[in-house]
């Protein structure tokens, strides 16, 4: 019988060469100084804020030139969801985030360099790994669970780096025959890299987040497939960012410590090293202690994704606060250009924060009541439809029977230079827009409390004797400032502060009533034009009842 060699004992049916995959994944055609990124979740069913935050940095890294793709690293399947592909591909797409390639099913994928799912992959690792063996650069070993664990207490005694290196890895000099006796006597191995790292070697990089960087170079004979077969995450990082093409590897800070590992599979493969760019994660102020930490899946509501979309944040708005916590200038460059998208904003990985922004739910409310207070009435029609068929169906009934009428209420005080701020996502609409439906209207009046019950009563009683619903815009106000003079209320608050003693109050507590009384609340937008939404005929019967309710 023939010698064996080696990689022809590991790898009896793997007949393709890192050559025949360098073909088949060629270079990328892009233009000069095109980036290429990804986003590479783990299918565990949880899309986390944190990686909403990575998939948004990579995909604003890649811009309009570059490409962009999900990548699948199922090589865990212990922590598998199923349908998990379709949650990581629909979380994304609520925050208008679409990979240029990659998955986009469990089971469909788009690009020319696929498969983009790992456990797919398992052919093209074990070429790499076969011809790594072939040139003495890794090697099976079989060492038990128990004699790495009796090595590391030994190691730890020692005071020694803990690892199977050096002379602690039995098996680098392993000849072909041994290996064979082994694997034909059933013993389980895994492959190593048989690390060409020098104790004493440093290896300095540039991260395009952290800076320079300077640290010990590799020395472990780290894993390379498992027993399974299956590639660590360390080497199917390095096969799969070299044969996808990836140039900017955009990735969280824990795996910056891995970096020199990963340098040198690079080097060790002949593979050109990609740029590495390492995000720090999100913060967040502790309740209790009021430490900083991470914003954790376990604590915090807003750690899910599945959280913006049923408070009802909507996309750009989310987007618009990734981008004040990726790059601490966009805020300044928003306010310079306050009709530009954030498209146009020129990201810069270099900008983003190397500690960790801290999450601010305060501030993705006021940005969002911003973002909100710019998008036509169309929009924020169709946006609160699609938002209430999810989560409330008695407010989807309401704006769906007439969409007429749920057009004029959202488009109150929209369009003008200065549009109002009030609502700050869609699950705060309901309660907004209450008093314009008998079905969520409460009833209650709330009379300001400098108002006498019967004065209150008699601004009703005349005006609405005086409500003129065909009337002008700019008469309404001067007309409760006439009714305010007959009741022996000051026409301005000025007037009112110059001889307070002289008057009840002024005409704003006049309107203030009449707000009062048609809408129940203190605080509205414009009360002329609520007024023309709501009809002549419910105006009267609203001040009818409240004239009812303070009679008592
Ligand atoms: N699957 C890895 C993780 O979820 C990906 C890290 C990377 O982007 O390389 O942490």
């Amino acid at each position: 019988m023939e010698n064996l060699t080696m990689e022809q004992i590991l790898f009896p049916n793997i007949d393709k060469t890192p050559a025949d995959y360098e073909a088949m994944y060629p270079p990328r055609e892009l233009p000069e100084g095109a980036k290429v990124t990804r986003f590479a979740p783990s299918p565990t069913g949880f899309l986390h804020f944190g990686s909403l935050f990575a998939a948004f940095i990579a995909a604003k890294t890649a811009g309009k030139d570059g490409v962009f793709y999900l990548r699948i690293e199922d090589t865990d399947k212990k922590r598998e969801v199923e349908n998990a592909v379709e949650g990581i591909v629909n979380g994304l797409k609520d925050f208008g985030i679409i990979p240029d390639e990659g998955a986009i099913s469990d089971d469909a994928e788009i690009g020319a360099y696929g498969p983009y799912t790992q456990s797919r992959r398992t052919h093209i690792y074990k070429a790499f790994v076969k011809d790594l063996v072939a040139k003495g650069l890794a090697y099976p070993c079989f060492m038990t669970e128990e004699e790495i664990a009796g090595v590391r207490a030994m190691q730890e005694e020692q005071k020694v780096l803990p690892g199977i290196y050096g002379k602690y890895a039995k098996y680098r000099d392993i000849t072909a025959d041994e290996a064979k006796k082994r694997i034909d006597a059933g013993e389980e191995y895994v492959v190593r890299l048989k690390s060409p790292g020098k104790p004493d070697g440093r290896i300095k990089f540039k991260d395009e987040v952290k800076g320079k960087i300077e640290i010990q170079e590799n020395i472990l004979d780290i894993v390379l497939l498992k027993k399974d077969g299956t590639p660590t995450y360390h080497f199917a990082h390095a096969i799969d960012d070299h044969l996808m093409r990836t140039t900017h590897v955009t990735r969280g800070d824990e795996w910056l410590s891995s970096v020199p590992i990963h340098l040198q599979l690079f080097y060790v493969l002949g593979f050109k090293a990609p740029k590495y760019a390492h995000i720090s994660p999100i913060m967040k102020e502790d309740a209790e202690t009021h430490g900083k930490r991470k914003l954790s899946k376990r604590k915090d509501p807003e750690a899910a994704v599945s959280f913006y979309a049923e408070a009802g944040y909507p996309a750009g708005a989310v987007n618009e606060y990734l981008m004040t916590i990726a790059n601490s200038n966009y805020e300044d460059w928003k306010r310079a250009n306050k009709t530009e998208t954030i498209d146009k904003f020129p990201f810069a990985l270099n900008k983003t924060s190397k500690a960790g922004a801290l999450f601010d739910i305060v501030k993705l409310h006021d940005i969002s009541k911003t973002y909100i207070s710019t998008l036509d009435t169309d929009t924020v029609y169709k946006a609160v439809t699609k938002w209430a068929n999810e989560y409330d169906d008695e407010l989807y009934r309401l704006i769906a029977e007439d969409a007429d009428y749920a057009h004029r209420i959202f488009s109150i005080e929209r369009g003008s230079k200065k549009p109002r701020k009030d609502i700050g996502k869609w699950s705060e609409v309901k309660d907004y827009i209450s008093y314009f439906y008998d079905d969520l209207f409460d009833g209650k009046r709330e009379i300001a409390e400098n108002i006498a019950a019967e004065d209150a009563i008699e601004i009703l009683t005349r005006y609405s004797k005086l409500y003129d619903p065909a009337g002008a815009p700019e008469d309404w106000f001067p007309q409760v400032q006439e009714l305010a003079a007959e009741l022996g209320f000051a026409r301005s608050p000025k007037d009112y502060r110059n001889e307070p003693e002289k008057y009840k109050g002024h005409a704003g507590d006049v309107a203030g009533v009449i707000r009062a009384a048609v809408t129940g609340r203190l605080n509205t937008p414009d009360l002329f034009t609520i007024m023309q939404v709501l009809g002549a005929g419910k105006v009267q019967e609203r001040i009818t009842e409240a004239i009812n309710i303070l009679k008592g």
